[in-house]
C-alpha cells in the first residue's frame, strides 16, 4: 500500500474490541449501546449519562454506524487522489452489510474510517452516535478498542504467540482481568470451532483457521461492529466458505458486520450491498434473505 504519512492503513491491526464486562457466557459477542451518548452529524455532543443496560439492546435507537458527506484525499506528491468522495449512509444493528466494487475505489479506505483507523478529510463518521472524525488519536485507539473489531485480508497474528494468546491479546490492552480473559477467549476459539487448537500458533495452523483465529481475536472485547476488509482475499474457495458461514452465523447471532469484498459469494451473503465507484457510492441495495442458513447457526425460523 502507498502511504502518505496519516491514517497508516494498518496501523490498527489487532485492535479490536470493546471493554464491556457484561457476558453472556459462551455467546458471541454482546451489543452494548448506551455508554456512548449520541451525536448530531456535526458536533459531538457525547456525553456519557449514565451505565449501559443491563441486557443487550437488540435494536438501538442509535445506529450502529452513521456516515455523512464523508470524504477521504490523500495527497502523492503534487496529486490529490481523492479515494472517498461524498459518502452518506447508515448502518442499524444487526445488519450485514458488504461493500463491493472495482479495485481501487475507495472500499478499503471508507472501511478504516468507519474503523477509526484512519481520519477523514471531511463529513462525518458517527459509531454508535459517537462521532469518531474529531477524536484525538489516543480517544481513537481507545474507542477502537472498546467498539469495533476489524479483520483483515492477511490475519496479522502474533506469530509468537497461541491462537488463546492472540484472542487475549486486545482483552489484556482493555485491561480485563486474566481469569476472565482465558475464559472468554477458549469461549470464542468455541465458537469459531477452533477449540482444540488454543494451545497452536498461527505456523501451525491452516489459512482458514489463522482467519478465524482473527475473528475470534476481533470479536474479544464484544464490539458494537465487525469490520472485515476481504477476509476470504487470502483463502481457497473451500476455507473462504467456511468463513462465509460463520459470517452468517455471527450476523445470525446479533453481530452486526460490514464486510469489504471481491468474493461475490461472500456478498451474496450479506443483506445488503453497497455498491462504489471511484469513491461514490452508486448503488445501495438491500435484499430479502437469501435463503441461505449459515451451517451450525440458529435453526431457522419456522414458517
Ligand atoms: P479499494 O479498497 O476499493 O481497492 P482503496 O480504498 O484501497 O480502494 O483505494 C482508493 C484510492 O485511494 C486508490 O486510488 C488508492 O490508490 C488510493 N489510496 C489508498 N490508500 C492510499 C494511501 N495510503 N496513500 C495514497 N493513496 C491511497
Amino acid at each position: 500500500m502507498t502511504g502518505e504519512g496519516s491514517g497508516t492503513r494498518d496501523e490498527g491491526r489487532g485492535a479490536v474490541v470493546d471493554g464491556s464486562s457484561r457476558s453472556t457466557p459462551g455467546g458471541p459477542p454482546q451489543h452494548h449501546g448506551g455508554t456512548e451518548a449520541s451525536a448530531s452529524h456535526h458536533h459531538s455532543r457525547a456525553r456519557d449519562t449514565g451505565s449501559p443496560p443491563l441486557v443487550p439492546r437488540p435494536s438501538s435507537l442509535l445506529p450502529a454506524v452513521s456516515v455523512r458527506d464523508l470524504r477521504r484525499d490523500y495527497r502523492m506528491g503534487g496529486e490529490t487522489v481523492h479515494a472517498v468522495r461524498g459518502v452518506t449512509f447508515d448502518v442499524v444493528d444487526g445488519e450485514y452489510v458488504a461493500v463491493v466494487g472495482p479495485s481501487g475505489c475507495g472500499k478499503s479506505t471508507l472501511l478504516n474510517l468507519v474503523g477509526v483507523i484512519d481520519r477523514p478529510s471531511g463529513g462525518v463518521v458517527a459509531v454508535r452516535g459517537r462521532d469518531v472524525s474529531t477524536m484525538t488519536d489516543k480517544e481513537a485507539t481507545l474507542f477502537r478498542l472498546r467498539n469495533v473489531g476489524f479483520v483483515f485480508q492477511r490475519f496479522y497474528l502474533m506469530p509468537t504467540l497461541s491462537a488463546r494468546e492472540n484472542v487475549e491479546l486486545p482483552m489484556a490492552e482493555a485491561k480485563v482481568p486474566r481469569a476472565e480473559r482465558g475464559a472468554r477467549a477458549r469461549e470464542l476459539l468455541e465458537y469459531v470451532g477452533l477449540g482444540a487448537r488454543e494451545r497452536h500458533r498461527p505456523s501451525q495452523l491452516s489459512g482458514g483457521e489463522q482467519q478465524r483465529v482473527a475473528i475470534a481475536r476481533a470479536l474479544a472485547n464484544r464490539p458494537a461492529l465487525l469490520l472485515a476488509d476481504e477476509p476470504t482475499g487470502e483463502l481457497d474457495a473451500r476455507t473462504g466458505e467456511e468463513i462465509i458461514r460463520l459470517f452468517g452465523r455471527l450476523n445470525a447471532d446479533g453481530t452486526t458486520i460490514v464486510v469489504v469484498t471481491h468474493d461475490e459469494e461472500l456478498a451474496r451473503a450479506a443483506q445488503r450491498v453497497i455498491h462504489m465507484r471511484d469513491g461514490e457510492i452508486t448503488r445501495d441495495e438491500w435484499r430479502v434473505a437469501s435463503g441461505e442458513r449459515p451451517a451450525g447457526g440458529p435453526p431457522p425460523a419456522s414458517g
